[in-house]
């Protein structure tokens, strides 16, 4: 069933968990994540984030996404991920989204206040939530540009976290304290304190961005702190890549696409279950 950002969060908040954000620009990580959240009942998250319109535009796999969530037998939200403008985000909207992140992270501050206050208007208008992002993440949810650490001259401070919930009216933010996009190339190194700072000063859900590749205690620690929405993408769709390259290395004679698939949804899988036991606590 279709449930909304705020249901999710709360879901999260009373079980002092966090929610999994995937990113499902395929079918095989849509599927995959749906089957995982089903198999522990409990809400999850799927989003489509606009870098991925190279993959498949909003128009084509967001319906696909909203009918699946409809008819799953736990509660999904679909999100919008990453929404540069107000129009991509009203796309989303118009094929049955229920939920939005506006990024104007890279706008300069009165823009992104504006900006983000428009989506607001505009969610709220429907009874949906909206994420905003304060401070820069380091690359995007495609995996290409970040350089694999954050730097901390761009962590988000708390202050300026305060006035722009205020100044916004989000549901949840999204902010930097040491995760980044991608691969990552060094040891992340998460600034727990400031997360606990963070939540107390914004009063909301804290967003982690960048929650692939780390460790299920690192993941915890933050939930601990106030984290309450991880978005995943990059190691789960990894593990699909290794998967249809071992079909190729080990049966070279492989004739079919389909066969790849297969094996890339069964690995994303079992990716993405280690991911929702840690996230949820199931022991
Ligand atoms: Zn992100």
């Amino acid at each position: 069933m279709l449930i909304g950002l705020r249901d999710a969060l709360d879901f999260a908040e009373s079980r002092n968990c966090g929610i999994a954000a995937i990113n499902t620009p395929t079918l095989e990580l849509l599927l995959s994540a749906i089957r995982v959240a089903e198999r522990y009942q409990v809400p999850l998250i799927v989003q489509h984030a606009q870098v991925h319109e190279t993959v498949n535009a909003i128009e084509d796999i967001g319906p696909v996404m909203v009918e699946l969530a409809r008819r799953s037998s736990t509660g999904l939200v679909v999100h919008v991920d990453h929404g540069e403008t107000v129009d991509y985000v009203e796309r989303g909207f118009a094929v049955g989204f229920n939920s939005a992140m506006f990024d104007g992270s890279r706008l300069p501050y009165d823009d992104n206040v504006a900006q983000t206050r428009a989506v607001v208007e505009i969610a709220t208008a429907r009874g949906y939530g909206v994420e905003g992002e304060l401070g820069v993440m380091p690359g995007r949810e495609d995996g290409v540009e970040s350089k694999g650490v954050a730097d901390q001259a761009l962590y988000t401070r708390p202050e300026d976290a305060a006035a722009f919930v205020a100044a916004t009216g989000v549901t949840a933010l999204a902010c930097s304290f040491g995760t980044v996009h991608g691969l990552y190339k060094a040891v992340p190194k998460i600034d727990y304190e400031l997360i606990r700072e963070l939540r107390r000063a914004g009063g909301v859900p804290i967003v982690m961005h960048g929650g692939s590749g780390l460790s299920c205690d690192e993941y915890r620690s933050s939930i601990e702190r106030g984290v309450r929405k991880i978005n995943y993408y990059t190691y789960a769709d990894k593990a699909g890549l290794d998967a249809a390259r071992k079909v190729l290395d080990d049966q070279p004679d492989t004739h079919v696409f389909c066969d790849l698939t297969v094996a890339a949804t069964k690995a994303i899988e079992a990716n993405l279950d280690d991911l929702v036991r840690c996230l949820y606590r199931v022991v």
